[in-house]
């Protein structure tokens, strides 16, 4: 092996150095990763800097997935040069990030995505800061590939893949945790919890993807330490609430979530309506739509967020539509400010962009006219560009006791059938339901007591 000039030497028997440090390397012939399975452009990029001098390793979920045979969603390189150095070995490269700068090394749509080693930072210059809770603030140290791994937070999220030899180093334990198929933070529990509460909700996401047991000493603290979640900002937390339902095992995380009182602090007017013990509906309604979420991205199709996101506060929308009719607000306006009112309070906890909000407003006024299919109706309903949504959604309403089933089954066919076919079924309607002849609606009779009035002034 060469020992290239720049920028430093690189100790020939890293190994050996790791090992002297703790860690267990395990070599090519001791695991089963291949360089077949990985991103021919991530390899490049640990060549390149491998040739630079550099140490260049993948880690992360990329290790983890290919160790458990699955194809990994993306390639995290890790290495001791800085984004600049990295920068300068790329022309296809952007640094990114103000917190902490990241390289992005560009393959038309592939990106791989190079972090230098953090440092604890604790021999630095205070650049490390935590807050009250002990959550971590800043974090903008550059360290070593042994600082680098005890930042991480799941063992088997904490594993390098070293391009010099093929090798895996594992400072953590991560390669047993992997073989008893157990999800275990570095460290102690409690303590990264509290340095970062979205933990909490990471280890359920990989608990369930990864089909892993939790570590008991890891479970315990969740219980005291959820109500954490509520310091964390709302665009972080609903970023991790899409990789929790987004990722094919919604159905599952959601209960995960639910036993753990995660799921109060993403979506706290769904968790009521859900606690209320007089109604289960709310409960069919939400376990359907994320049972048709897995089903969907089982099969390849699209998810649009705002779909899941609208199932999930529909109950509260529907019980404050209700008290604002009572108050005596027109249907139409009640449900606009119900809608305003849920969202407002919603994006407190995960705040979305507001393209979200408008397009989940949408798709919950138009329920109301599902059921008005006379004349032209029906059609301009089905040309509405949110309809299909909106029906999807009527569709989980009918299969959940909220609607009923022949209206859902009435408009299933009206997509399917010809221009011809259309027409009749509306006009159809009108034998079957034949509209009430329009009498010219007589002003409403005032209270007894106000006729009075005007009749003795
Ligand atoms: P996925 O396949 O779902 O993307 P992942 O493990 O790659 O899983 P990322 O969120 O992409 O997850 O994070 C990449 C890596 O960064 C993790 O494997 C972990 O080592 C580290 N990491 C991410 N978030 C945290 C965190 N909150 N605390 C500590 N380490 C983290
Ligand atoms: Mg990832």
């Amino acid at each position: 092996m060469t020992t290239p000039a720049v920028p430093e030497p690189v100790v020939t028997d890293l190994a050996s150095l790791q090992e002297e440090q703790g860690a267990t390397v395990y070599t090519r012939s001791e695991h089963n990763i291949s360089r077949q399975q990985i991103s021919k452009h991530a390899l490049k990029v640990l060549y390149r800097l491998k040739s630079e001098g550099y140490e260049a390793y993948l880690v992360g979920g990329c290790v983890r997935d290919l160790l458990l045979g699955r194809e990994p969603k993306d390639f995290d390189v890790s290495t001791n040069a800085t984004p600049e150095q990295v920068k300068q070995a790329f022309r296809n490269c952007r640094i990114i990030g103000k917190r902490f700068r990241l390289a992005h090394v560009f393959f038309g749509r592939e990106i791989i995505e190079v972090a230098t080693f953090r440092g604890s930072g604790e021999q630095g210059k205070g650049q490390r800061k935590i807050d009250q809770e002990g959550r971590l603030l800043h974090d903008n140290h550059y360290g070593t590939i042994d600082e680098d791994v005890i930042r991480r937070d799941f063992t088997v999220n904490a594993l390098y893949y070293n391009i010099r030899d093929f090798s895996i180093v594992d400072y953590v334990g991560g390669m047993d945790d992997h073989r008893a198929s157990m999800i275990r933070l570095i460290g102690d529990p409690e303590t990264r919890y509290r340095e970062d509460p979205v933990r909490m909700i990471r280890l359920v996401r990989f608990a369930v993807k990864l089909s892993f047991k939790i570590n008991p000493a890891c479970e315990q603290p969740i219980f005291e330490l959820a109500e954490l979640l509520a310091n964390i900002p709302a665009a972080r937390l609903h970023d991790e609430a899409l990789k929790l339902f987004l990722s094919g095992y919604a159905v599952e995380t959601f209960e995960m979530l639910r036993h753990y009182g995660l799921f109060q602090y993403l979506y706290p007017s769904a968790e009521q309506s859900l606690s209320s013990e007089a109604d289960h509906f709310p409960k069919l309604f939400i376990a359907k739509a994320l049972e048709n979420t897995d089903k969907r991205i089982g099969e390849g199709k699209s998810i649009a967020p705002y779909f899941l996101i609208s199932t999930f506060l529909w109950d509260a929308v529907k019980t404050q539509t209700d008290e604002n009719t009572a108050a005596g607000l027109p249907d139409s306006i009640a449900m606009q400010q119900a809608a305003s009112l849920v969202i407002s309070a919603q994006v407190k906890h995960t705040s979305f962009p507001k393209h979200i909000g408008v397009a989940m407003r949408e798709v919950w006024s138009l329920q109301s006219r599902f059921s008005s299919r006379n004349g032209a109706r029906a059609f301009r309903l089905l040309g509405h560009p949110r309809f299909r949504a909106a029906y999807d959604f009527m569709v989980l309403r009918s299969e959940t006791g909220g609607e009923d089933p022949e209206l859902a089954a009435w408009w299933t066919r009206f997509q399917e059938v010809s221009e011809s076919e259309k027409q009749e079924m509306v006009t159809g309607l009108n034998r079957t339901h034949p509209r009430k002849r329009r009498r010219r609606r007589k002003p409403k009779a005032k209270p007894a007591a106000e006729q009075n009035k005007q009749a003795n002034d």
